[in-house]
């Protein structure tokens, strides 16, 4: 444990169904890039929050809307206590924070601790307590700070003093610069930007400046109140003029920054002129998100692909009938469970091409793109059936309209289309979508996607990708990773009809499952953690 050289901070890490410490893509890929850290051997640890009552669980209620309850988990069983704690000042109070620890364990047997911070200590204040309550909601300013100083802290207290590299997994822990320069300044008697940079490295997520979180100066120096030296001199140089912008204060400190798909970086450059900008594009980590069945034919056939997954590209031996079966044989048991647990009354087929849409409803995501015209819709209502899932966020009432006119389009159109939504999208729900489904719809408005993953579980499994140019799915085309491009409305609805359709119908189906092959083949050895991974280590850990 002593020669940890990465500490890896994310306000969010979603490694399986019982530790619910996250919302969606940011967490799932952070829990994916650990579940990859450990297969490599890298010697790594990461650092987040305990949201003892996760984000929220999903009820859909008579109204066709959104109920958000809690979504409470056994951290005390599934955590271990490691007796140490951090403190820090917020608002003039000291908080004391308790470490939890995870330990996930690779491949080959090499583990990565995961340490949980808890601010449910018998000193701190019930509004201290709070902050690692709910993800995403509340006192984010305190959330943050504890995350970025107190895990910062944590570490220390932990005595993990080979630290080289603190890779922060977006900017919310951006913090952790501030407490660094202040901690080096002291050691070293100088203060320079310089000797944070060296340690710091930076993962950008969101394409949408409004994605960013931006502080007034006012409410930090409030919230900082009773740390000292905590704030550097040229605090607004780095962090913005008007308001404390955490992306750009990783920015300035950060010896590599990247972004998470090709078009992300350019879209992030163009954002932060004058910023060096590289990227890494996502990846999904592959023996979490392959289906049984696949895991039993990739294993029979490609010997290595669990420790190695860029060596999927090995599926163009299989033989035909048995990647068809294996894809088959998750879509069966996805098909009985969504009609068991289905809230619009669909009833699908297992035979029937089937369309999956399961992502964050918020607007630019655009999932009532397939509404365009209710007339094709019941034109084509035979041959084609809908699975949706999806959670808005809790202050999104845009998103929350979304999903109601969804739910409610689908119970309309029920006699003539099946469209079935799920409840509470969560990655044991995803795990069913992105292995039974046949295609993979994304309808994102370019370039607000930045990259996306869940298409990637999709392509792993055979379920080829259907979407637009935006994010990862640009790298994938290029590259002849199996699905269909969509420009617009019209584009989305002749290609359904006059191509795809009769390509999975078709009595062989040898070209459908020629570009299952692609999917799996092309996208899947290439979009995945094992690779994104080796990508970090090159361009940004430089590790000795
Ligand atoms: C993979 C995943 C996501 C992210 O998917 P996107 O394609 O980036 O929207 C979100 N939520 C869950 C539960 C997932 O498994």
């Amino acid at each position: 444990m002593k020669d940890i050289k990465v500490a890896y901070f994310s306000a969010e890490v979603g490694l399986n169904e019982h530790i619910k410490t996250y919302s969606g893509g940011l967490g799932i890929l952070a829990g994916d890039t650990i579940k990859a850290m450990a297969d490599l051997e890298v010697p790594f640890c990461a650092m987040t929050l305990l949201y003892k009552y996760g984000f929220f669980k999903q009820e859909i209620n008579d109204e066709d809307r959104q109920e958000e309850l809690n979504d409470p988990w056994d951290y005390e069983n599934i955590l271990t206590d490691t007796g140490k704690q951090a403190t820090l000042y917020i608002r003039n109070t000291l908080i004391t924070l308790k470490i939890w620890k995870y330990e996930y364990t690779g491949e080959s047997g090499h583990t990565v601790p995961i340490y949980f911070l808890d601010t449910h200590h018998k000193s701190n204040p019930d509004w201290a307590k709070e902050l690692t309550e709910h993800l995403y909601v509340g006192d984010r300013i305190g959330q943050e700070l504890v995350l970025g100083i107190g895990g910062y802290r944590a570490l220390q207290a932990l005595e993990l003093d080979s630290i080289e590299t603190y890779h922060m997994n977006e900017g919310h822990s951006a913090f952790l610069t501030l407490e660094m320069y202040r901690d080096l300044g002291v050691k070293t008697g100088t203060y320079e930007d310089a000797q944070v940079e060296e340690k710091c490295v930076f993962t950008t997520h969101t394409p949408i400046p409004a994605g960013h979180d931006k502080f007034e100066y006012s409410e930090f120096y409030s919230a900082i109140e009773g740390e000292k030296d905590l704030a550097p001199w040229h605090l607004k140089k780095l962090a913005g003029e008007d308001r404390l912008n955490m992306t750009k204060l990783a920015l300035s400190l950060s010896r590599h920054t990247n972004a998470v798909s090709r078009r992300h970086a350019e879209v992030t450059r163009e954002m932060f002129p004058g910023e060096e900008v590289d990227y890494v594009t996502n990846g999904i980590h592959s023996t979490t998100w392959a289906s049984v069945h696949m895991k039993a034919l990739f294993d029979n056939y490609i010997p290595g692909w669990r420790l190695d997954s860029t060596k999927l590209n090995e599926i163009f031996k299989v033989p035909n009938s048995e990647i068809f079966k294996a894809h088959q044989d998750a879509k069966n048991e996805l098909v009985s469970h969504v009609n068991e647990v289905n809230v619009t009354g669909a009833k699908l087929n297992s035979k029937v091409l089937t369309i999956g849409f399961a992502r964050r409803f918020i607007q630019y995501k655009d999932a009532e793109l397939i509404f365009s015209n209710l007339d094709d819709l019941r034109r084509i209502g035979t041959k084609v059936q809908f699975i949706f899932a999806g959670k808005a966020h809790k202050n999104d009432g845009m998103g929350k309209e979304i999903m109601k006119r969804i739910i409610d389009k689908a119970k309309e159109l029920k006699d003539d289309i099946s469209i079935a939504f799920i409840e509470n999208y969560n990655i044991g729900v995803a795990k069913k979508l992105v292995s039974g489904c046949d295609l993979w719809l994304n309808t994102p408005i370019p370039p607000n996607e930045a990259s996306g993953t869940s298409g990637m579980k999709g392509a792993l499994n055979g379920c080829s990708h259907f979407s637009k140019l935006d994010g990862w799915s640009i790298e994938s085309y290029e590259m002849n990773g199996g699905g269909f491009p969509i420009s617009d409305y019209s584009d989305f609805i002749t290609t359904l009809e006059y191509k795809i359709i009769p390509m999975f119908t078709s009595e062989n189906k040898t070209s459908w499952i020629e570009q299952m092959k692609l999917s799996i083949g092309n996208s899947g050895s290439y979009f995945n953690t094992h690779r994104m991974v080796k990508e970090y280590l090159e361009k940004a850990y430089n590790l000795k």
